[in-house]
């Protein structure tokens, strides 16, 4: 009697509450041909599966996904069943339609899975200037090349590219994306949520267990011989570069994500980051084990580097995998290792610069004839900007404009490699004037020309790697971030440390850091930022692309993030299928 009741009161909720809540990969996902997915139906209750239908196409899924998916009966703590089928691909291009159907309640998504022509790059560089916007670049081309009478003496090595594209970076929950879910856009094809890397963030409890997509790295070396390079100024398990190889719903999984960039067969990685590397007994760890990935690697047979200078000796004319770590954190940025030796320069007086890194992967990376795949971020333009501290953000895009030349340098022998130059997001920097000690006036307010009054900054000129040697001059670019907590503007560079705008009071709240307030002229901003805010935050203005090579002419116009991916797969040809579409390409590179 008593199960009779159970059984009609669950059948009740099902007629109440079950319909589909979401299915992943989510509605107008678009995939490659052969790319690896996993497929989940959330529904919004617990459900009976016999009351449940899922066709693709008008089809029983099973029969055009390949396999049976397993049913959940009880997740999200009891209250929704799902089903879940891992680690298929669809291998016909086309459109899909997903309709998922459960006590008479559907909801339905569509897909685009695309086929691509032939393979026309052999290799592919991928330049991430992490958060950097077109503030930075135009900054960074005052400072490095220098402007008279409103022309640029010169250019980076970044815009002189023939291909452009603004690129738009919101992700599935936001408009705003951290590092993570662009960089998972951008290597998977995928859109995901904040702090998602490799999967859609669905209602699963554990981090790993969320509906997972192939990433580019993951792509190429299951099908073809090429080989992988991951290269950062920022840690190695950071955002952007764990999107190469990471599958999990928190970014913050460093761990786990040190530990895929040796599962997925990283052939080059290089960075900061050590820490997650060396077991807990070593002073510094942030490990929670005792596992030695130094070793791993080692014992794997990668050249092993923690200084510039180790970094020149470590590469023999036979090394074909490198790790560097340089630092046990986030790199120090070029203003601090060049001039000014703050951060943790002391520390790590010997760090490579991303010039040295970008040459000795290419160096190594390129011995394998099948072609590479190589990410370089600039990750500290984005980790300067955050607090505030604008001219170490702009010294780091003129370290990426060099890592780039010999980026472009190396693609000018061959024509075979596409290069593309992006931010994975923006910050809110504008270049609004100049300040100027000398101008009138008490307040420093008063020092601030714009229109004719900001005339030109008066900086040493640049040294033989483009960085004016000093960044305290008397008439300098006023450059400010529209998003901020509060915090003590001082309208001068932060020549001893890095800048720290906030501290937390003891209600947890970010209140401007008192150590800035007696700098003379100093004036408090209020925050336009919740005080849960302690630095500047990200901003979904358009990020701007260029790109040469190979493969770079489907870059134009307004593109979503998801198709820098499609980019790289086309240039690669990661879906063709052996029918020759379009042109012939000139000179097809090899492929194995
Ligand atoms: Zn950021």
């Amino acid at each position: 009697m008593l199960v009779k009741r159970c059984c009609a009161i669950l059948l009740a909720l099902w007629g109440v509450q079950a319909s589909a809540q979401a299915i992943y990969p989510i509605d107008r996902a678009t995939m490659v041909v052969d790319g690896k997915f996993d497929f989940k139906v959330e529904f919004d209750g617990v459900v009976d599966p016999s009351s449940v239908t899922i066709t693709v196409n008008g089809q029983p899924y099973e029969k055009v996904l390949g396999a049976k998916a397993a049913f959940l009966p009880n997740e999200d703590n009891g209250k929704a069943s799902s089903y879940i089928l891992r680690d298929i691909s669809i291998k016909h291009p086309g459109k899909y339609e997903v309709v998922a159907t459960a006590a008479g309640k559907s909801m339905k998504v569509n897909w685009e899975v695309y086929a691509t022509g032939p393979r026309t790059a052999k290799n592919v560089i991928l330049f991430i200037g992490d958060g950097m916007t077109v503030a930075n670049r135009t900054a960074a081309r005052v400072l490095s090349q220098g402007i008279k009478e409103g022309k640029y003496m010169g250019k980076l090595s970044f815009d002189d590219m023939p291909r452009m594209a603004l690129i738009g970076t919101s992700g599935v929950e936001s408009l705003i994306t951290d590092s993570a879910n662009s960089m998972s856009a951008y290597t998977t094809g995928h859109k995901s949520s904040n702090n998602a890397l490799g999967v859609y963030a669905s209602r699963a409890k554990n981090n790993l267990d969320h509906p997972k997509v192939e990433t580019i790295a993951e792509l190429v070396k299951r099908k073809t011989g090429m080989a992988v390079g991951i290269v950062t100024d920022a840690e190695v398990e950071d955002a952007t570069p764990a999107g190469m190889v990471a599958h999990t719903r928190r970014r913050s999984d460093k761990s786990e994500i040190a530990e895929w960039l040796f599962l997925k067969g990283a052939d080059v990685v290089m960075g900061g980051g050590s820490a997650y590397f060396l077991p807990k007994s070593t002073p510094g760890s942030k490990r929670k084990d005792d596992n030695n990935l130094i070793d791993l690697f080692k014992s794997d047979g990668f050249a092993f580097a923690t200084t510039a200078t180790e970094l020149k000796s470590a590469v023999k004319p036979d090394t074909r995998k490198l790790l560097g770590l340089f630092n046990t954190g986030n790199m120090d940025g070029s203003l601090d290792r060049f001039y000014l030796k703050g951060g943790t320069v002391k520390q790590f007086p010997d760090q490579p610069d991303l010039t040295e890194m970008t040459r000795k992967a290419l160096e190594v990376l390129s011995r394998n004839k099948d072609g590479f795949v190589l990410l370089v971020e600039a990750g500290l333009i984005d980790k300067a900007s955050h607090p505030l501290d604008w001219e170490r953000s702009v010294y780091d895009t003129i370290m990426l404009s060099n890592a780039v030349k010999i980026a472009k340098d190396f693609a000018a022998k061959n024509n075979d490699t596409l290069v593309m130059v992006t931010p994975d997001h923006t910050h809110g920097l504008s270049l609004v004037g100049t300040i100027d000690d000398n101008a009138k006036g008490t307040e420093m307010r008063d020092k601030i020309g714009v229109y004719e009054e900001a005339g030109y900054p008066n900086y040493p000129a640049p040294d033989k790697n483009g960085y004016p040697p000093s960044v305290d001059v008397s008439k300098r670019l006023a450059m400010f971030y529209g998003n901020f907590p509060d915090y003590y503007e001082t309208f001068h560079p932060k020549l001893d440390e890095p800048f720290a705008p906030t501290v937390k009071n003891d209600k947890g709240q970010y209140v401007a850091n008192e150590a800035y307030k007696n700098v003379p002229g100093a004036v408090l901003r209020v925050g336009n930022l919740p005080r849960s805010a302690d630095t500047g935050t990200h901003t979904a203005d358009d990020g701007v692309l260029t790109a040469m090579g190979p493969g770079s002419e489907r870059i134009h116009g307004f593109m979503d993030n998801t198709e820098v991916f499609r980019t790289m797969v086309e240039a690669l040809g990661l879906g063709y299928d052996g029918k020759t579409k379009g042109k012939t390409p000139a000179k097809p590179a090899t492929r194995r």
